[in-house]
């Protein structure tokens, strides 16, 4: 289907519309599950690590979300693998000093492999990100971040970032691109955890970049496809489309769970077992402080282990409430205080979701 045709298409119509075949009588109606290994000789494509129609039906409608063009991989690791690849050897990247863990580690342990260097930065603090810039390869930014829901001003850093000539990537895993289009504010790679709230079910593991529709745009985006297909890291079609079948009701999702999410921050704000609310205003996590202080694990660890309805468990972008203590997981920047639980708000009445959490506080 062409978005581009008609009137343009709202984001809401396009989750459910796009990465389908054009209406052929008889044919079906969403995109096809295709598991092969490999096609009849010359055609586009002859052997599938290098495509797939269930990748590019995926890959079409996010790529329009984000007004681009995307890439599927195995995982937001490959994803966040694929865009540190574009720092050259030896490069300095500048990176938020609390963000998703794995990006953390994997820049620590390349930096301990004299492979590229790091500069830490407050991303909430524009200048002082600025100041890092000069001479750095890569500005890394995740808005909000991971946990902690800083919220970076993407536009002003991409464009101090672009007259240096420094390639801005930013991980829009927790905003979506229904809340946020890194690429129109001037980033140069966006990263998915597609696992998460594009998904949407808990129920698979799968990641994506996207690159811009400018001619340095779609030179990175054949960089990222030959090293796709040269490392390997490629996603399985069922997964694929399992979350094509999630993205579908994305809209609806996000509506229900930032609802839910405004609304549990607002009373959470006032609730006496709660020290510090943390929550960006928009989109449906919200971290909390309970306990004595920042180092009170113990507080944090028995209101998670109290709720019925909200699951306990790591990971995010359900559609059922998760709870957290993210300072559990090895390799949380210290930062992260031990008393902070993370909450990502799913879709399950509003109510139900307030009494359970505040019978655990108050356990
Ligand atoms: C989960 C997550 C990742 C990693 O994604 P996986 O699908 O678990 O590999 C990267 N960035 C952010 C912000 C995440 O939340």
């Amino acid at each position: 289907m062409d978005a581009g045709e008609r009137t343009p298409l709202s984001p809401n119509t396009r989750v459910v519309a796009l990465g389908r075949a054009d209406p052929t009588p008889g044919e079906q109606v969403g995109a096809p599950l295709v598991l092969t290994s490999t096609y009849h000789a010359d055609g586009p494509v002859n052997y599938a690590r290098g495509g797939n129609p269930t990748w590019s039906a995926f890959e079409e409608a996010l790529g329009s979300l984000e007004g681009g063009d995307a890439l599927v991989l195995a995982s937001g690791m490959a994803a966040v693998a694929a865009a540190l690849s574009l720092v050259p050897h030896g490069g300095r990247v500048v990176v938020p000093t609390a963000a998703y863990n794995g990006t953390l580690v994997t820049l620590a342990d390349r930096e301990a492999a004299g492979e590229v260097t790091t500069t830490a930065v407050d991303v909430t603090d524009t200048d002082a990100v600025v100041a890092a810039l000069d001479g750095a390869a890569m500005l890394w930014v995740e808005s909000p971040t991971n946990p902690l829901l800083d919220v970076a001003d993407v536009a002003a850093l991409a464009a101090a970032a672009r007259e240096r000539g420094v390639l801005v990537a930013v991980d829009n895993t927790f905003a979506t691109p229904l809340l946020q289009r890194p690429l129109e504010l001037g980033a140069d790679v966006v990263v998915h955890s597609v696992t998460k709230y594009l998904s949407g079910h808990s129920d698979l593991l799968l990641g994506a970049v996207v690159t811009g529709p400018s001619e340095a745009g779609r030179a990175l985006h054949e960089r990222l496809r030959r090293q796709r297909q040269l490392h390997g890291a490629v996603a399985g079609p069922m997964e694929t489309w399992l979350a094509l079948r999630g993205l579908r009701t994305l809209a609806i999702r996000l509506e229900r769970s930032s609802a839910n999410a405004a609304e549990l921050a607002r009373r959470l704000e006032e609730h006496p077992a709660v020290s510090r609310v943390r929550y960006p205003g928009f989109g449906a996590m919200v971290s909390i402080e309970v306990g004595a202080g920042p180092h009170d694990a113990d507080a944090a660890e028995r209101v998670a282990a109290a709720t019925r309805v909200w699951v306990h468990s790591t990971s995010l972008g359900g559609v059922e409430s998760q709870i957290e203590r993210r300072r559990r997981q090895p390799g949380e920047p210290d930062v992260v205080p031990e008393s902070l639980l993370r909450l990502s708000v799913g879709i399950e009445d509003g109510e139900d979701l307030w009494r359970d959490l505040d019978a655990a506080l108050r356990a």
